[in-house]
Formats: structure tokens, C-alpha cells, sequence
């Protein structure tokens, strides 16, 4: 079985977000169960390539009149072969793959991910190396859309597509579509057409042999008008080729051996966490205290995510004796007020804004608990990570958030089958109503001690996960298995 993956992103190459682990892990736990899979990915100016590590020229391709060369290297922690694209629209440029300084969308989003794609059709139809053809391509998220779609007209591999966030789409005018000379017979409501305008996401929904999702209630939540941000029709349509499959966590991820802890623990060793808790505190300036419930979150300032719904929560913390920590980087307007809270309650909130990975993991092992009331939420890596940390997850009953966290309740300590806190809704009350629940959960110790402990007994290690895609593709190639 041989496999392109194409993707926008892979850590540790390049991250903005959870497609870059799910990019970064997949492949590696694929290649273990025997699978040749190989990686194409734009050759971003930032890529955080080791000082060592060589690129490979292995051909310069015609991209409608443009020269466009594909280099080979291996990526750093796994050994996964990587193509990548080599265009100055991409190597030219620092920082966020997506978007400029300013925080605006690069204008040329279009062009620059209509030349990945028309490269990586290159990659896979063996233009590049006449030796491998790929059984399957596997294209992820809108800026890897247009692959079904231009190789459903070619001789042509299978191909899977799965939604990471089908809240970004890839929707531009007419003229784009235009511009980027795709066949007019793509130019139709059943294919790249969305409303008068062209929506990359729709050549992965409507032409890939099979569409996976990054959860089984995400996989439900967007064939609903609520989610499925007007693809829910094309969603039930498709139904029969679309499946959930959750993401794993890497094994950088794992409290026993991460390097970034003061002090690492196991299921057996919990209370180490405490010098982990303290050493979080000392390093953002919070009281040095194990009596107060510690609650920290990591991620996008996005509204996605709810952030809007923490910051006016900790603004009505009253007397509550918690402390709040927060890393993220997003929206100005999130970062500021953010920034504004910890300024006015210094006591109690600390905020670092900016993307540290160090950081994420300091979060995670001395945090008492990980708040996420995300609004929706495909998979979600953070409540996995909390749990593997014993951190308990305060999540928003939503996408992968209630396929992976059990709530607490009366029945569920009896049983043993507790994880974490679930709101059934997302708004300011539920948040503070969840602060309290933890905030008596954290002042019974045995309790708490027994969701930790349950909590970091689950798996959600990438060999499962890879078992499942490797079963999806034998069921749609002819690939031996
Ligand atoms: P999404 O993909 O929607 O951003 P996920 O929870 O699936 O959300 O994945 C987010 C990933 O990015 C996690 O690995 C998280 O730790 C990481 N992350 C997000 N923001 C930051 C940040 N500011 N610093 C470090 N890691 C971050």
C-alpha cells in the first residue's frame, strides 16, 4: 500500500494548528504498520528544518507556464519521506503560512494552493518519479481541495479526503476560478461551484472516493445545518462514503518522559504533578499555592473555541479562589482583553501570548484542570493531551470534546468511568458553573484523585487511528494487503 498524504501543514516542519500533529503523527504510525506513505507540503520560507538535514532537487515542473520545482528531504523525527513544493509564493515568505503580519489572508491564497495542488496531482500521477505511483492520495482541509477534483479527471489514484475544521472552506469569486484555469467542467453545483462563488473544500467533498472526519460525532454534527455551514445537504448526500475516525496523540505527549516537566509522573506517581504545578507557578509569577484549583487552557484566541466566553467569566470570578493561565495567540482583540484581565487580577489570572510549545507542555503537566468550552470542535487535541496528564478536561459537550471526556456525576464517580467536567451548554454560566464543579471536585481529594487516574488510562495513541485509515484504503484500491 503506497500513499501521498498532502497536506498545508506538518509539525514539527510547520504549525498552526492540529492539522499540523495529525500531518506529523499520521504518516509515522502508518509507515510502522508497513504502509509507504509519503508526505507533499509547500516549502514554506519558515520551514524549521534541522541545521543537518539536505533537500533533494528532483525536478522542476511547467505549472501553467511557472516554474515549480519539487525537492525530496525526510521529515526530522520519523524518517517520513517528504515532497515538497518549492514556489516562491511560498518560500519566499515567513511566519504563518496563511496569513501576513497584519493577520490578513495572503491575497494569493488561491493561487498559491491551487499550485500545491496541481504539483502534488503531479507527485501522484508519477510526473515526478516515474517509479511511484501512489495507490491512495490523502488530502486534508480546503487548501488540499482541488487534488480529488483535478484527479478525478486523470487516470487516477483513489483518493481520501478528511475535514479537520469544515468551518474553513476555501471560497473565492468567480474570477478566481477563472484565473486559476480549472476545467469549466468543474464550474457546477455538483462540483467546485458554491453559490456563485468556487469553494476549494467542495472538490475534496464532492469528488474523493471516501471523506473522513476527525471524530464519529463531528462526522454527525456536520450533515446538521448547525455545523455543516451550508455543505450539510452535499454531507447527507455523501453520508455513505463519510466516516469519523479520532485523532491520537503523538508520543512526545506523555508525562512520564516529557522533557519540558520539572518533574515527570505516571498513573502511579501523581503526585508529582505537584512540583510540576509549582514550577508553573513560580514561572508565571502566580501565588505559589497546591490548596487552589489551577485551571489553564491553551490554543487559537478564536471564537471557535469560546475564548470570548472565558474572558467574560474572569471578569465574574467574584470571590472564587482559583487561578487561571492561558497561552494562545489569535485575534487582537482576544489577546488584549486577555492581557487587561491578568493586568487587573494579578493574583489569580496569568496570560502569555504567543505560540510556545514548551510552554503548552508546562501547561499541561501542572495544571489541575484544561478548559476548553469550545462551540464546536472536530476533534479537539488538548482535552486528549489533558487527559493523558491527568488534567482535567472542563470541556463543552460538542465534536470529538463528547466522544472523548465522560462527565463527572454521581453515577459515573460510582463506576469508576469519570474523566472530566461537560457542560451541555456554551455560555458564560455554564463556564462558571464549571469552575465550581471542579472547584468541588479538586476540595475531594479521592475523587479526584480517581478521575485523574481514569482519565489517564485512556488511549488514544495513533496506532488505532492508523489501523482505521489503512483499513479505508485497502477498501477503496487494489492495493495487496
Ligand atoms: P485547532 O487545530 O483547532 O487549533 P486542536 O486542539 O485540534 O485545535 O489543536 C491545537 C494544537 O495546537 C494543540 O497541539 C495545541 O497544543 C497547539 N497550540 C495551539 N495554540 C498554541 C500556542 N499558543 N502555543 C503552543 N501550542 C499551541
Amino acid at each position: 500500500m503506497s500513499v501521498l498524504f498532502a497536506t498545508s501543514e506538518a509539525y514539527p516542519l510547520i504549525k498552526t494548528g492540529g492539522l499540523a500533529d495529525v500531518s506529523g503523527a499520521l504518516p509515522a504510525a502508518l509507515t510502522e504498520l508497513g504502509v509507504d506513505v509519503r508526505l507533499v507540503l509547500p516549502r514554506y520560507g519558515d520551514l524549521a528544518l534541522r541545521e543537518d538535514q539536505t533537500t533533494e532537487h528532483l525536478a522542476r515542473l511547467d505549472v501553467l507556464g511557472q516554474p515549480v520545482d519539487i525537492l525530496h528531504t525526510v521529515m526530522p523525527d520519523s524518517g517520513v519521506r517528504v515532497y515538497l513544493v518549492d514556489h516562491p509564493t511560498f518560500s519566499a515568505r515567513q511566519g504563518n503560512p496563511y496569513m501576513g503580519p497584519d493577520g490578513n489572508s495572503w491575497h494569493d491564497n488561491p493561487d498559491r494552493f491551487a499550485l500545491f495542488a496541481r504539483a502534488a496531482v503531479a507527485v501522484a500521477t508519477g510526473e515526478v518519479d516515474p517509479d511511484w505511483r501512489p495507490d491512495v492520495v490523502h488530502a486534508n482541509d480546503w487548501q488540499t481541495g482541488l487534488i480529488p477534483a483535478l484527479l478525478h479527471e486523470a487516470e487516477k489514484p483513489q483518493t481520501v479526503f478528511t475535514l479537520h475544521n469544515l468551518a474553513y472552506q476555501g471560497v473565492f469569486d468567480r474570477s478566481t476560478f477563472e484565473r486559476l484555469g480549472l476545467p469549466w467542467s468543474l464550474w457546477r453545483p455538483d462540483g467546485l461551484e458554491f453559490w456563485g462563488n468556487m469553494s476549494f473544500i467542495k472538490g475534496g467533498i464532492v469528488f474523493a472516493d471516501r471523506i473522513t472526519t476527525v471524530s464519529p460525532n463531528y462526522a454527525r454534527e456536520i450533515q446538521t445545518p448547525e455545523f455543516g455551514y451550508g455543505l450539510d445537504g452535499l454531507l447527507r448526500h455523501r453520508r455513505d462514503s463519510l466516516v469519523g475516525i479520532l485523532n491520537g496523540i503523538g508520543s512526545d505527549w506523555n508525562p512520564e518522559t516529557d522533557p519540558a516537566l520539572v518533574a515527570p509522573y505516571s498513573r502511579e506517581t501523581l503526585d508529582g504533578k505537584a512540583a510540576n504545578k509549582a514550577a508553573l507557578q513560580k514561572e508565571l509569577g502566580l501565588p505559589i499555592r497546591d490548596d487552589v484549583p489551577l485551571i489553564v487552557h491553551v490554543g487559537r484566541l478564536v471564537e471557535q473555541k469560546g475564548i470570548d466566553l472565558v474572558i467574560q467569566a474572569l471578569s465574574m470570578l467574584g470571590q472564587r479562589d482559583v487561578q487561571f493561565a492561558c497561552l494562545g495567540s489569535g485575534e487582537r482583540r482576544f489577546e488584549q482583553a486577555l492581557r487587561a484581565r491578568a493586568e487587573a487580577d494579578p493574583e489569580r489570572i496569568a496570560v502569555r501570548i504567543g505560540y510556545d510549545e514548551g510552554l503548552a507542555h508546562r501547561l499541561e503537566g501542572g495544571g489541575d484542570a484544561f478548559i476548553m468550552p469550545s462551540r464546536f470542535e472536530p476533534c479537539g487535541l488538548n482535552q486528549l493531551y489533558s487527559l493523558r496528564y491527568g488534567t482535567v478536561p472542563i470541556v463543552h459537550s460538542v465534536g470529538g470534546l463528547a466522544d472523548t471526556v465522560t462527565p463527572v456525576t454521581p453515577a459515573t464517580l460510582r463506576d469508576g468511568s469519570a474523566t472530566g467536567i461537560v457542560m451541555n451548554h456554551v455560555d458564560v454560566n455554564s463556564i462558571l458553573w464549571s469552575i465550581d464543579e471542579f472547584t468541588a471536585l479538586f476540595n475531594r481529594p479521592d475523587d479526584l484523585s480517581q478521575v485523574r487516574r481514569q482519565a489517564m488510562a485512556q488511549q488514544y495513541d495513533w496506532g488505532a487511528s492508523a489501523r482505521s485509515y489503512l483499513e479505508l484504503y485497502h477498501a477503496i484500491s487494489n492495493a495487496e494487503p
